[in-house]
């Protein structure tokens, strides 16, 4: 068997052979060092994509926006240009989502939809990489399937991209590259940013909490934190670029630092980051265990990070947070949510929760409500539990019926709306700070973007341009969004 790059020799045709995903190796944590790779751009596959067009279709989480930066970065390096319409794509790359059923059920749908224009464009090539072939089921259902896809490759090796076109434009078949380790940190790749002036900053890649319902640790690898040298000097170069906001990204942020050597935390991290000049900071997603008095010191004491915070609850109880392998409980997330009341009076607080997590009794959900209510919740996430082949609570026995899975969610979801009203309603006749993202898709006369408390903002401008932070007078608060006017 011939090996190529890391890649099998495709000609074979063995789809036992193929590069594929094993959960087993990727719930290991070995306790080795995380190797650091810079990028270089190989001037073999410099003009592989001269008069070629791409698109990629994104799902998922701001991890997954944030790899389809590098990926659009990685395909104008090569030469590729941008094509807006899918079908008219000569690569076209779905960059999926594993965390859910329907997630998944929907990529499935998209790829069926690609069968046509791949059978009227021979030449086309489609990919699917991100979380769903980190899952080993995905991919025997791929390469079973789906002969239309010609290439599949997972989260760690992104930045081989232009090694596996190479691969297919040579040996006019498919290529499958999935990794099942830990991982590694890869610097300097190329980045083609959707905003001017919002973006996302990867701080950390992985993560080592293993949820029980959660498919994340054996699709991402295991925490590893970039090196803060690295994180500061790309904020301070989108600071000279013009750049408002950066939003700091990892499956779990408040475990930065963990994995390096010294006691430099997550909370030093937004300290250093202030000094930078960059306007706003936002980051996700926390952890409740992991989030620290010196991260809720450095929301009180610096001005750019903003003062609102998502911290997933998931369950307002400790039967179940039990079960979920959440290791906090009722009180000690209550208790964090006082420090940060007492400490970023106003704050905005936003989570996700699970409703008919299997076994979860009527009294268990109540307790769920009951803190929901305590909290206060600006906006949530709200979901069904489901199953993730491979996680331990997949084999947990659920014996609710789909009518009483959806009654709790739908009495979850009217104190949630509450929520939003409220959260809203305090803000009606004040005048918040807005970043601009631009022109309401429903009404071209209107701007839109966020305040400071990361809500929606439709307002009537003045002088107001896509990227300035504008004061706007709150004249109408509605369940999603709010209404206002630019005032002086
Ligand atoms: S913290 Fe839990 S829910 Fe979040 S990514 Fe890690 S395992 Fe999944």
């Amino acid at each position: 068997m011939k090996v190529e790059f890391g890649l099998l020799d495709i000609e074979m045709k063995d789809y036992n052979n193929y590069n594929k995903p094993d959960l087993n190796s990727a719930r290991k944590r070995l306790n080795k060092e995380t190797a650091t790779i810079y990028y270089e751009s190989n001037p073999l596959y410099k003009d592989l994509g001269k008069g070629k067009t791409y698109h990629i279709l994104t799902y998922g989480c701001q991890g997954n926006e944030a790899d389809s930066e590098v990926m659009a970065g990685i395909f104008e390096e090569l030469g590729y240009k941008y094509q807006e319409n899918v079908e008219e794509a000569d690569v076209v790359l779905l960059n999926t989502c594993a965390i859910r059923e329907n997630a998944e059920n929907r990529i499935w749908g998209v790829l069926g939809n690609l069968k046509a224009p791949k059978r009227m464009k021979k030449d086309m090539i489609i990919g699917i990489c991100g979380c769903m072939p980190q899952e080993e089921k995905v991919v025997d259902t791929l390469l079973q399937k789906y002969r239309e896809i010609d290439l599949v490759f997972g989260t760690h090796n992104i930045y081989k991209l232009p090694e596996f076109l190479h691969e297919i434009y040579k040996h006019h078949d498919r290529v499958v590259e999935v990794l099942s380790y830990e991982g590694s940190i890869i610097e300097a790749l190329p980045k083609i940013r959707a905003s001017k002036h919002k973006a996302w900053v990867n701080i950390m890649y992985g993560c080592d909490e293993f949820c029980t319902y959660c498919i994340v640790p054996y699709t991402r690898g295991k925490e590893r934190s970039r090196n803060k040298d690295d994180i500061i000097a790309e904020v301070k170069c989108l600071v000279k670029e013009g750049y408002k906001e950066v939003t700091l990204l990892g499956q779990n942020v408040n475990a930065y630092g963990k994995d390096l050597e010294g006691d430099y935390t997550f909370g030093d991290l937004l300290y250093d980051l202030d000094k930078t000049g960059i306007q706003r900071i936002r980051y996700t997603t926390s952890h409740p265990r992991d989030l620290d008095m010196k991260t809720i010191y450095a929301m009180r004491d610096c001005k750019s990070v903003m003062p609102s915070l998502h911290l997933p609850v998931q369950s307002g109880d400790d039967v179940v947070l039990k079960r979920m392998n959440r290791k906090y409980t009722f009180d000690e997330y209550m208790a964090k949510i006082k420090a940060l009341k007492e400490n970023i009076p106003g704050i905005s607080l936003t989570t996700d929760i699970i409703v008919a997590f299997p076994g979860e009794t009527e009294e268990q959900f109540l307790n769920t409500l009951k803190l929901v209510q305590e909290v206060g919740y600006e906006g949530a996430f709200t979901f069904i539990y489901s199953p993730r082949e491979g996680t331990p609570a997949a084999k947990y026995p659920n014996p609710m019926t789909e009518e009483e899975k959806h009654d709790r969610l739908n009495r979850l979801n009217v104190l949630i709306n509450e929520g939003y009203k409220k959260g809203h309603d305090r803000f009606l006749g004040k005048e918040v700070l807005v970043l601009v993202d631009g022109y309401s898709k429903t009404n071209k006369e209107l701007m839109t973007g966020y305040s400071e408390h990361n809500k929606v903002v439709n307002f009537i401008p003045k002088n107001a341009k896509i990227g300035d932070i504008v004061k706007v007078k709150i004249t109408e608060a509605k369940t999603w969004f709010m209404n206002g006017e630019e005032v002086d």
